[in-house]
């Protein structure tokens, strides 16, 4: 039986149609009409005005924060629980990330949030922005967030590397922020193989953002540069990929959100065993189903979950472990933090690909469901 994986790529669209036209066309350059159509596509489905394709969710990450102007010697505040790539873009600015906890939604708490920035404030930090990360697909509580930051005047990012195909309060991810991020990484919703897209209502930041993306070439006819730059543009054999994916992913969206209820209705009843919970503003994407394993209930706890699956060849995987536990940003200042650890020490990811097979999801539920029997 081949390894059951937790997110793999699923193309079964235009894709290959797609990318033949881009290969005859002999557009084979990091931009193109594929380009062109694909960051349109994207916009439109994302409900924001425009859009600039890139070659990673964190290039897209990165530049949003240098085109909103984030320096060396600001902090910018981030979700503790999320991938270190939310983080990591913040420190390639020379900023300072500052790491606020989520609360039982998951994602970034409001109240918290509100802490830090008047601590933070007080004590004399240029605060400039607020990194909030859409976590598992589930959108961030915006309308507390956006209220939040206005009121200490600092931008909103929208992380939506994980949320392409959600919708908070009937808009789609990628519309709440001053400017957002999405990922088309190989384990994400749709996929590029790799590439991202920044997009934004606000002209000004996109286009910025395109030409620090192609290193910052003026227009002049030699190469001149006024201001530093980045080669971060998405190539236009991939945006013929990406296009073929989009097409698909009110699909995907469906097929994974079906996949989350079967495991709701086979494993919410086993004691011990919860879901993230979903918020009544949010339509998610379900990009990844988790669990969390209480082991004074359950009878079992998250490792031993997680290698049983391994041993049937199945792939599952921890939380995201929050940034504050990273070694690497063990020195950063966290305000909150144990809603996130915990939630790490008994959190597991399970297999939640659009292409997963009925019977491989019932060893999923059957494999738990053996252990999950109670203390
Ligand atoms: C995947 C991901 C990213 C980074 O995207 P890449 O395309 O891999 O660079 C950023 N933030 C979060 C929350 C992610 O899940």
């Amino acid at each position: 039986m081949p390894r059951v994986y937790l997110s793999p790529p699923h193309a079964t669209g235009r894709e290959l149609e797609l990318l033949t036209e881009a290969f005859t066309s002999n557009w084979i350059a990091p931009l193109g009409p594929q380009v062109d159509a694909f960051e349109q596509e994207l916009a439109a489905a994302a409900g924001v005005e425009h859009a600039l394709a890139l070659s990673s969710g964190t290039a897209a990450l990165h530049l949003a924060l240098v085109v909103l102007g984030i320096e060396p010697g600001d902090e910018v505040i981030c979700s503790s629980l999320t991938f270190a790539a939310s983080a990591n873009a913040v420190v390639y600015t020379g900023a300072t990330p500052v790491f606020v906890d989520c609360d039982e939604s998951w994602t970034l708490d409001p109240t918290l949030l509100n802490r830090a920035l008047s601590e933070r404030k007080a004590a004399g930090a240029r605060v400039r922005a607020v990194i909030a990360v859409d976590l598992y697909g589930e959108c961030c509580d915006y309308d507390a967030i956006r209220s939040v930051c206005e009121s200490h005047e600092v931008a909103l990012v929208q992380d939506a590397a994980e949320s392409l195909g959600s919708a908070y309060k009937g808009r789609p991810a990628g519309s709440q922020g001053r400017v957002a991020a999405f990922s088309f990484n190989g384990n994400k919703i749709i996929t590029t193989s790799g590439g991202g897209m920044l997009v934004s209502d606000d002209e000004s930041l996109v286009e910025h953002a395109r030409k620090l993306s192609q290193q910052a070439r003026e227009p002049a006819a030699h190469y001149e540069h006024t201001e530093l730059g980045f080669n971060y543009r998405m190539s236009n054999i991939l945006a013929a990929l990406g296009r073929g994916q989009l097409e698909q992913l009110p699909a995907r969206v469906a097929t994974r959100r079906s996949l989350r209820e079967r495991y709701w209705e086979h494993l919410a009843p086993l004691p011990g065993i919860t879901f993230m919970p979903e918020s009544p503003d949010v339509v998610g994407n379900a990009w990844l189903t988790t669990i969390v394993v209480d082991p004074d209930e359950a009878g079992t706890d998250r490792e031993t979950i997680r290698l049983a699956l391994e041993d049937e060849d199945i792939e599952s995987r921890p939380l995201w472990k929050p940034m504050h536990l990273q070694p690497y940003y063990s020195s950063h200042r966290v305000i909150g933090g144990e809603v996130s650890a915990r939630l790490f020490a008994n959190g597991l990811c399970l297999p939640s690909g659009s292409s997963l097979a009925a019977l491989d999801q019932e060893r999923v539920i059957e494999t738990i469901r053996s252990l999950a029997t109670g203390r």
